[in-house]
């Protein structure tokens, strides 16, 4: 853990002599320290998304959005959800393409295998089954939001993908979920610096009617962009309220909140209290029956 987040978030120039660094990487909100937030590897990553016709159409970062579907979003809303077997797991097929190096490959199974320890996802390879995630380096990293039917493409392109908080955020789209900031109830947690905004990206910023299932507001998921999203000054976009100083988007992995999500929207109760009653033996008869 201590060497992921060293690798990711210690990658700059400072030194600090009488501190192990990664304690040093929790502290400081400077941009040079969000070189590795989600947010951050995402903009280098598809900086030049848009110039391959092959690509689907790509807005809020990194949400490829189906033809004719630009202004129907909820993606709840049309059935977006992957189905469910009878005895309580998600399979979703996937198939990664030979693209990918053997050491990208094993980052982005053991992302997919992330889901099977604390949720009812299943990842498993496609056989011929008609709808499924295909994973491809395609220009940036990208995914849509939901199942939309048929293989559709989650883009982890080489140059700058294949990160594991990468494949996590990418699938998490695929699940059916949308980037934090832009909650129905985001206005009560993050300040939104439209000034501070790229001219043209404003639209990242939009909120959008969530199903928030009844989760906490959660500055540390992996769906949740950095401090200096799409700055065009080097000042921030998104700033926390009430604390302006509170640590957003730099998460290295799903938060304890992002799982929780899963398991609600997919109604992997079962599963997940058989998990708890693993953990806390004794539980299980009172909690069988609940539901998240
Ligand atoms: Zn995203």
């Amino acid at each position: 853990q201590v060497l992921q987040i060293h690798m990711f978030c210690c990658n700059h120039n400072y030194s600090f002599p009488y501190f192990p660094e990664s304690v040093f990487c929790f502290t400081g909100n400077n941009i040079e320290d969000d070189d590795f937030s989600v947010s951050t590897l995402l903009e280098k990553a598809n900086a030049n998304l848009g110039e391959n016709l092959d690509d689907p159409l790509v807005m809020f970062g990194d949400i490829a959005v189906p033809t004719g579907l630009q202004n129907a979003d909820p993606c709840t809303a049309r059935g977006c959800l992957w189905n469910k077997d009878q005895d309580g797991n998600v399979y979703i097929p996937y198939s990664i393409s030979n693209q990918f190096s053997q050491r990208e490959r094993s980052i982005i199974v053991r992302g997919l295998e992330s889901f099977h320890g604390s949720t009812c996802l299943r990842f498993r390879l496609r056989q011929r089954e008609r709808d499924f995630v295909d994973i491809q380096s395609r220009s940036g990293c990208w995914s849509f939001v939901g199942r939309i039917g048929g293989g559709q493409v989650v883009s982890l392109s080489r140059n700058g993908c294949v990160f594991h908080q990468i494949v996590q955020h990418e699938l998490l789209h695929a699940l059916g979920f949308n980037h934090e900031q832009t909650r129905s109830d985001r206005d009560s947690h993050v300040r939104i610096l439209l000034e501070n905004v790229i001219r043209g990206q404003e639209h990242n910023f939009r909120k959008i009617d969530t199903n928030n299932l009844g989760t906490p507001y959660d500055y540390n998921s992996v769906m949740h962009y950095g401090r200096f999203a799409f700055s065009r000054n080097r000042e921030p976009t998104i700033v926390p309220i009430p604390d302006p100083n509170v640590e957003i988007g730099r998460a290295t992995e799903m938060s304890q909140n992002d799982i929780l999500r899963v398991n609600r929207l997919y109604q992997c109760s079962e599963y997940f209290f058989q998990n708890l009653a693993f953990t806390f033996p004794g539980r299980r008869e009172q909690n069988t029956r609940g539901r998240f």
